[in-house]
Protein backbone atom coordinates (compact mmCIF):
# COMPACT_ATOMS: atom_id res chain seq x y z
CA UNK A 1 0.00 0.00 0.00
CA UNK A 2 1.05 3.17 -1.27
CA UNK A 3 0.55 7.08 0.71
CA UNK A 4 1.12 10.67 -0.43
CA UNK A 5 3.74 12.29 0.83
CA UNK A 6 3.88 16.00 -0.97
CA UNK A 7 4.94 14.93 -4.72
CA UNK A 8 5.76 11.04 -3.91
CA UNK A 9 3.85 7.93 -3.85
CA UNK A 10 5.94 6.27 -0.92
CA UNK A 11 6.06 3.36 1.61
CA UNK A 12 4.49 4.58 4.88
CA UNK A 13 7.76 3.92 6.93
CA UNK A 14 9.01 6.67 4.75
CA UNK A 15 6.99 9.69 5.34
CA UNK A 16 8.69 11.78 7.96
CA UNK A 17 6.21 14.67 9.21
CA UNK A 18 8.53 17.19 11.66
CA UNK A 19 7.28 18.19 15.39
CA UNK A 20 6.76 21.42 14.45
CA UNK A 21 4.44 20.61 11.05
CA UNK A 22 1.96 23.63 11.54
CA UNK A 23 -0.96 21.25 11.14
CA UNK A 24 0.35 19.05 13.78
CA UNK A 25 0.80 21.99 16.12
CA UNK A 26 -2.28 24.54 15.13
CA UNK A 27 -4.57 22.02 13.08
CA UNK A 28 -3.34 24.82 10.48
CA UNK A 29 -3.76 23.22 6.86
CA UNK A 30 -6.83 22.04 5.34
CA UNK A 31 -8.02 18.45 4.08
CA UNK A 32 -10.56 16.64 1.27
CA UNK A 33 -12.25 13.20 1.26
CA UNK A 34 -13.01 11.99 -2.24
CA UNK A 35 -14.86 8.41 -2.87
CA UNK A 36 -13.55 6.10 -5.01
CA UNK A 37 -16.12 4.09 -6.94
CA UNK A 38 -14.94 1.42 -9.15
CA UNK A 39 -11.37 2.28 -8.89
CA UNK A 40 -13.02 5.86 -10.04
CA UNK A 41 -12.30 8.85 -8.77
CA UNK A 42 -16.07 10.46 -7.92
CA UNK A 43 -16.56 14.34 -8.29
CA UNK A 44 -12.53 14.89 -7.63
CA UNK A 45 -12.64 18.20 -9.30
CA UNK A 46 -14.81 19.35 -7.05
CA UNK A 47 -13.41 18.37 -4.18
CA UNK A 48 -9.78 19.96 -5.45
CA UNK A 49 -11.56 23.23 -6.35
CA UNK A 50 -13.05 23.54 -3.00
CA UNK A 51 -9.54 22.52 -1.47
CA UNK A 52 -7.74 25.41 -3.51
CA UNK A 53 -10.80 27.66 -1.98
CA UNK A 54 -9.87 26.40 1.25
CA UNK A 55 -6.02 27.22 1.34
CA UNK A 56 -6.91 30.32 -0.75
CA UNK A 57 -9.45 31.01 1.98
CA UNK A 58 -6.84 30.54 5.23
CA UNK A 59 -3.53 32.60 3.07
CA UNK A 60 -1.89 29.42 1.43
CA UNK A 61 -0.78 31.42 -1.50
CA UNK A 62 1.97 29.16 -2.20
CA UNK A 63 1.45 27.89 -5.63
CA UNK A 64 0.46 24.60 -5.96
CA UNK A 65 -0.61 22.63 -8.60
CA UNK A 66 -4.11 20.96 -7.98
CA UNK A 67 -3.88 19.35 -11.55
CA UNK A 68 -0.68 17.20 -10.91
CA UNK A 69 -1.97 16.65 -7.33
CA UNK A 70 -5.20 14.84 -9.38
CA UNK A 71 -3.28 13.07 -11.13
CA UNK A 72 -0.78 11.88 -8.30
CA UNK A 73 -4.64 10.65 -6.35
CA UNK A 74 -5.49 8.57 -9.70
CA UNK A 75 -1.71 6.97 -8.99
CA UNK A 76 -2.54 6.40 -5.70
CA UNK A 77 -5.85 4.86 -6.54
CA UNK A 78 -4.54 2.73 -9.35
CA UNK A 79 -1.40 1.51 -7.77
CA UNK A 80 -3.22 0.99 -4.09
CA UNK A 81 -5.80 -1.29 -6.38
CA UNK A 82 -8.70 0.42 -4.94
CA UNK A 83 -12.11 0.04 -6.29
CA UNK A 84 -14.51 1.04 -3.25
CA UNK A 85 -13.25 3.17 -0.79
CA UNK A 86 -12.19 7.13 -0.07
CA UNK A 87 -9.04 9.06 -0.23
CA UNK A 88 -8.22 11.40 2.89
CA UNK A 89 -5.89 14.38 1.74
CA UNK A 90 -4.46 16.88 4.13
CA UNK A 91 -2.46 19.95 3.11
CA UNK A 92 -0.71 21.21 6.07
CA UNK A 93 1.25 24.79 6.19
CA UNK A 94 4.52 23.24 6.31
CA UNK A 95 7.40 23.31 9.03
CA UNK A 96 8.54 26.11 10.99
CA UNK A 97 9.91 27.08 14.00
CA UNK A 98 6.69 27.27 16.09
CA UNK A 99 5.02 30.99 16.39
CA UNK A 100 1.95 31.93 15.71
CA UNK A 101 1.98 33.97 12.83
CA UNK A 102 2.58 32.44 9.21
CA UNK A 103 6.24 30.96 8.20
CA UNK A 104 8.07 32.81 5.21
CA UNK A 105 5.87 32.70 2.29
CA UNK A 106 8.17 30.06 0.35
CA UNK A 107 7.86 27.88 3.02
CA UNK A 108 6.87 24.17 1.33
CA UNK A 109 3.13 23.17 2.63
CA UNK A 110 2.73 19.28 3.35
CA UNK A 111 0.89 16.77 1.83
CA UNK A 112 -0.07 13.36 3.45
CA UNK A 113 -2.84 11.31 1.83
CA UNK A 114 -3.84 7.68 1.92
CA UNK A 115 -6.46 5.02 0.90
CA UNK A 116 -8.77 3.32 2.48
CA UNK A 117 -11.05 0.45 1.64
CA UNK A 118 -14.84 1.55 2.22
CA UNK A 119 -17.79 -0.18 1.11
CA UNK A 120 -21.23 1.86 0.65
CA UNK A 121 -23.17 2.20 3.13
CA UNK A 122 -25.98 0.26 2.04
CA UNK A 123 -27.66 -1.24 5.06
CA UNK A 124 -27.92 2.14 7.00
CA UNK A 125 -29.21 3.95 4.01
CA UNK A 126 -31.88 1.53 3.40
CA UNK A 127 -33.17 1.64 7.30
CA UNK A 128 -31.85 5.24 8.43
CA UNK A 129 -30.22 6.21 11.61
CA UNK A 130 -31.08 8.28 14.67
CA UNK A 131 -29.81 11.95 15.42
CA UNK A 132 -28.90 13.83 18.40
CA UNK A 133 -29.14 17.63 18.93
CA UNK A 134 -26.27 19.80 20.38
CA UNK A 135 -24.73 22.84 20.01
CA UNK A 136 -22.94 24.38 17.49
CA UNK A 137 -20.22 25.82 19.21
CA UNK A 138 -17.48 25.51 16.34
CA UNK A 139 -16.04 29.03 15.00
CA UNK A 140 -17.51 31.28 12.21
CA UNK A 141 -15.77 30.26 9.27
CA UNK A 142 -17.25 26.77 9.20
CA UNK A 143 -16.80 27.55 4.98
CA UNK A 144 -13.44 26.50 5.63
CA UNK A 145 -12.57 22.44 5.58
CA UNK A 146 -10.14 23.08 8.25
CA UNK A 147 -7.94 20.84 9.93
CA UNK A 148 -9.52 22.29 13.61
CA UNK A 149 -12.25 19.66 13.71
CA UNK A 150 -12.85 20.36 17.81
CA UNK A 151 -15.43 21.62 17.83
CA UNK A 152 -17.00 18.80 15.61
CA UNK A 153 -14.98 16.24 17.11
CA UNK A 154 -16.99 16.82 20.55
CA UNK A 155 -20.16 17.34 18.85
CA UNK A 156 -19.54 13.67 17.58
CA UNK A 157 -18.75 12.19 20.78
CA UNK A 158 -22.10 14.07 22.18
CA UNK A 159 -23.71 11.87 19.08
CA UNK A 160 -22.23 8.84 19.83
CA UNK A 161 -22.90 8.94 23.36
CA UNK A 162 -26.57 9.14 22.81
CA UNK A 163 -25.90 6.29 20.19
CA UNK A 164 -26.71 8.51 17.44
CA UNK A 165 -25.03 8.15 13.92
CA UNK A 166 -24.83 12.18 13.58
CA UNK A 167 -25.30 15.34 15.51
CA UNK A 168 -27.62 18.10 14.57
CA UNK A 169 -26.15 21.35 15.15
CA UNK A 170 -27.84 24.24 16.32
CA UNK A 171 -26.94 27.89 16.88
CA UNK A 172 -29.63 29.47 19.05
CA UNK A 173 -32.12 27.43 17.51
CA UNK A 174 -31.69 27.39 13.80
CA UNK A 175 -30.06 24.46 12.67
CA UNK A 176 -26.70 25.00 10.75
CA UNK A 177 -25.65 21.53 9.63
CA UNK A 178 -23.97 17.78 10.83
CA UNK A 179 -20.46 17.60 12.95
CA UNK A 180 -19.09 15.70 9.28
CA UNK A 181 -22.50 16.43 7.02
CA UNK A 182 -25.05 18.69 5.82
CA UNK A 183 -28.60 18.53 7.00
CA UNK A 184 -32.02 18.63 5.10
CA UNK A 185 -35.55 18.56 5.88
CA UNK A 186 -38.57 18.13 3.97
CA UNK A 187 -41.95 19.72 4.66
CA UNK A 188 -44.96 19.60 2.14
CA UNK A 189 -42.61 18.14 -0.51
CA UNK A 190 -40.18 21.33 -0.33
CA UNK A 191 -36.62 20.05 0.74
CA UNK A 192 -35.06 22.67 2.75
CA UNK A 193 -31.58 22.79 3.87
CA UNK A 194 -29.16 25.81 5.38
CA UNK A 195 -27.99 28.32 3.04
CA UNK A 196 -23.67 27.94 2.11
CA UNK A 197 -22.96 30.55 4.16
CA UNK A 198 -19.54 30.58 6.50
CA UNK A 199 -21.91 28.85 9.21
CA UNK A 200 -21.94 25.49 7.43
CA UNK A 201 -19.53 23.81 4.16
CA UNK A 202 -20.84 23.48 1.57
CA UNK A 203 -20.42 20.12 0.94
CA UNK A 204 -19.66 18.59 -2.12
CA UNK A 205 -22.44 15.94 -1.78
CA UNK A 206 -24.90 18.64 -1.18
CA UNK A 207 -24.01 20.62 -4.08
CA UNK A 208 -24.55 17.96 -6.48
CA UNK A 209 -27.62 16.93 -5.03
CA UNK A 210 -28.95 19.95 -5.10
CA UNK A 211 -28.70 20.54 -8.56
CA UNK A 212 -30.01 16.79 -9.14
CA UNK A 213 -32.61 17.40 -7.49
CA UNK A 214 -33.54 20.57 -9.58
CA UNK A 215 -33.27 18.82 -12.73
CA UNK A 216 -35.41 16.55 -11.75
CA UNK A 217 -37.71 19.12 -10.77
CA UNK A 218 -38.13 18.88 -6.92
CA UNK A 219 -38.59 22.15 -4.85
CA UNK A 220 -35.48 22.91 -2.94
CA UNK A 221 -35.17 25.58 -0.93
CA UNK A 222 -31.89 27.18 0.94
CA UNK A 223 -33.18 28.79 4.09
CA UNK A 224 -32.26 28.24 7.58
CA UNK A 225 -35.36 25.52 9.76
CA UNK A 226 -35.64 26.14 13.57
CA UNK A 227 -35.71 22.74 15.67
CA UNK A 228 -38.95 23.39 16.08
CA UNK A 229 -39.52 23.38 12.53
CA UNK A 230 -37.70 20.02 12.34
CA UNK A 231 -39.47 18.48 15.45
CA UNK A 232 -42.64 18.71 12.49
CA UNK A 233 -40.62 17.40 9.35
CA UNK A 234 -42.27 14.81 7.58
CA UNK A 235 -38.36 13.77 6.37
CA UNK A 236 -35.35 14.42 7.61
CA UNK A 237 -31.65 13.25 5.94
CA UNK A 238 -28.00 13.76 6.23
CA UNK A 239 -25.65 14.06 2.93
CA UNK A 240 -21.66 13.67 2.96
CA UNK A 241 -19.16 11.82 0.93
CA UNK A 242 -18.71 9.05 2.51
CA UNK A 243 -22.47 8.58 4.08
CA UNK A 244 -24.18 9.82 0.65
CA UNK A 245 -27.66 10.09 1.35
CA UNK A 246 -28.31 9.38 4.70
CA UNK A 247 -31.87 9.01 5.99
CA UNK A 248 -32.28 10.30 9.50
CA UNK A 249 -35.57 8.46 11.05
CA UNK A 250 -34.82 9.59 14.74
CA UNK A 251 -34.18 12.84 16.70
CA UNK A 252 -33.49 12.14 20.21
CA UNK A 253 -36.39 9.69 21.25
CA UNK A 254 -38.84 11.43 18.80
CA UNK A 255 -39.16 9.70 15.54
CA UNK A 256 -38.89 12.08 12.45
CA UNK A 257 -42.80 11.86 11.25
CA UNK A 258 -44.02 7.76 11.17
CA UNK A 259 -40.25 6.68 11.66
CA UNK A 260 -40.20 5.62 8.19
CA UNK A 261 -37.81 6.69 5.16
CA UNK A 262 -39.59 9.34 3.33
CA UNK A 263 -40.59 8.88 -0.64
CA UNK A 264 -38.34 12.59 -0.86
CA UNK A 265 -35.49 10.97 0.93
CA UNK A 266 -35.82 7.98 -1.44
CA UNK A 267 -35.62 9.79 -4.42
CA UNK A 268 -32.56 11.78 -3.79
CA UNK A 269 -30.83 8.53 -3.12
CA UNK A 270 -31.67 7.01 -6.19
CA UNK A 271 -30.54 10.43 -7.81
CA UNK A 272 -27.61 10.47 -6.11
CA UNK A 273 -27.04 6.39 -6.97
CA UNK A 274 -27.72 7.35 -10.84
CA UNK A 275 -24.95 10.31 -10.90
CA UNK A 276 -22.03 7.49 -9.24
CA UNK A 277 -23.60 4.93 -11.89
CA UNK A 278 -23.26 7.35 -14.59
CA UNK A 279 -19.57 9.00 -13.41
CA UNK A 280 -18.23 5.71 -12.42
CA UNK A 281 -19.60 3.32 -14.86
CA UNK A 282 -20.52 1.05 -11.47
N1 LIG B 1 -20.22 19.52 6.85
C1 LIG B 1 -19.15 19.18 7.57
C2 LIG B 1 -18.86 19.89 8.85
C3 LIG B 1 -18.29 18.15 7.11
O1 LIG B 1 -17.20 17.81 7.82
C4 LIG B 1 -18.62 17.48 5.90
C5 LIG B 1 -17.78 16.39 5.37
O2 LIG B 1 -16.94 15.84 6.00
C6 LIG B 1 -19.76 17.86 5.21
C7 LIG B 1 -20.53 18.90 5.71
C8 LIG B 1 -20.15 17.19 3.93
O3 LIG B 1 -19.29 17.57 2.88
P1 LIG B 1 -19.03 16.62 1.64
O4 LIG B 1 -20.35 16.33 1.02
O5 LIG B 1 -18.15 17.43 0.75
O6 LIG B 1 -18.36 15.38 2.15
Amino acid sequence: TLYLWNDQLVDKNQIKIDIEDRGYQFGDGVYEVVKVYNGALFTAKEHLTRLGQSMQKIGMETPFDLSNLHRLLEELVEKNGLQDGMIYLQVTRGTHARQHWFPPADTPVVVTGYTKEMPRPASLMEKGVKAHITDDIRWLRCDIKSLNLLGNVLAKQEATKHDAFEAVLHRDGTVTEGSSSNLYMVKNDVIYTHPATNLILNGITRQVLLAVCRKAGLTVVEKPFTLDELRLADECFLTSTTSEVMPIVQIDNDLVSSGEVGPITRKCQSLFTSLIEQSCLV
